[in-house]
């Protein structure tokens, strides 16, 4: 796009800049945004929309994409979960209401696995940031994922897929500052180990709070692959852990509905939210298995479980 002239039109729609950039790996990382105005105030759990041009370059390999002529000065917008970095430089817990910026966590997706979707616009450009550069962050933060109706002696629990762990880290931060004595559990499933973006955060926050859990769960590294791995236990799925009554063993809690709250975040396979009329599918994923086990999606409190699905 050389003969276009970008510096404007940066200068007309970008509101925010980028503080720091943390790669987890090539395809996942840590970004903190400062917007140029005070942030507003919200709640752990909540998401808010950022953006960028479609005039901004794309890191290499991604999908190709043709941008026509009259989208070029065009934004492309998306929602973010607010993550929390959990720790201050002082190795002490830090919620996101004491922060002047927002964390997010962001996975690259460099195709679409559809094909008769369209090329991923947004993160092929967001990971072509760095510090300095400047972007959009929508004015309003919403979201109806956040800890309404959790009392202090309550157990949550916080399953999430890859970057799903974002708003799970804000409210775990929200629970253990305000001195949440019920079990709190972040539980994640990720590829590989280095995928773990918060990994150090996390262990620390558990030698710190003894009613904090942090599990995770790998799917490709060897011992998720290879019989003859010594450590071999296959493909773990969180829905096996739930049935066959192992998670509550793991976390020595009986996550049963009437003192428990679920959260579920990410790919929405791992939710197996199927709309009424929708087509079952193949393999159910945790909500009907929570819902037979007498969780609802009703009003907040005890027995309730909350889903937010990435796409
Ligand atoms: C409420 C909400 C909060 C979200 N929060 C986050 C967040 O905190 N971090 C984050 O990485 N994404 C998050 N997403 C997804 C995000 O909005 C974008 O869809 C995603 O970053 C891809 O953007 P894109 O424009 O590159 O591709 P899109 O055109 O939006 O998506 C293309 C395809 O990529 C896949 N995809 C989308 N998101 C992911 C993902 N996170 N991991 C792997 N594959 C994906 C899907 O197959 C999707 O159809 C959230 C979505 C919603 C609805």
């Amino acid at each position: 796009m050389s003969d276009f002239n970008v510096e404007p039109l940066r200068q007309k729609h970008y509101n925010a800049t980028v503080i720091a950039r943390h790669d987890v790996t090539q395809e996942l990382f840590r970004i903190r945004v400062r917007p140029d105005r005070v942030l507003p105030k919200f709640l752990p759990g909540q998401y808010v929309a950022i953006g960028l041009g479609y005039w901004e370059p794309r890191v290499e390999p991604s999908q190709h994409e043709e941008v026509p002529e009259d989208k070029r000065s065009k934004m492309v917008l998306r929602a973010y979960s607010i993550s929390c970095p959990l720790l201050d430089d002082s190795q002490q817990l830090v919620t996101c209401d004491q922060l002047d910026y927002l964390e997010f966590y962001i996975a690259l997706v460099r195709g679409s696995e559809d094909p008769e979707s369209p090329p991923p616009a947004l993160t092929p450009r967001l990971f072509g940031l760095s510090v300095g550069d400047r972007l959009f962050v929508a004015p309003k933060i919403t979201g109806k994922y956040n800890l309404e109706g959790v009392e202090p002696s309550d157990t949550v629990l916080m399953i999430s897929t890859g970057t799903g762990e974002a708003p799970h880290n804000a409210m775990t931060a929200e629970l253990l500052s305000r001195g949440h004595h019920g079990k709190v559990i972040n539980l994640t499933t990720a590829r590989h180990r280095r995928d773990l973006g918060y990994a150090r955060e996390q262990n620390s926050l558990m030698n710190q709070f003894p009613q904090y859990r942090y599990l995770a769960i790998t799917t490709r590294e060897p011992e998720n692959l290879d019989p003859k791995n010594p450590a071999y236990v296959g493909k773990v799925y969180v829905q096996d852990l739930i049935s066959q009554g192992k998670l509550a063993q793991l976390v020595d809690d009986p996550l049963t509905p009437d003192r428990t709250h679920v959260y579920l975040c990410g790919n929405p396979a791992m939710i197996g939210f199927v709309p009424p009329g929708g087509k079952p599918l193949s393999q159910p994923g945790v909500l009907p298995l929570l819902q037979q086990a007498g969780f609802t999606r009703e009003e907040p409190g005890c027995g309730h479980v909350r889903f937010e699905k990435y796409w």
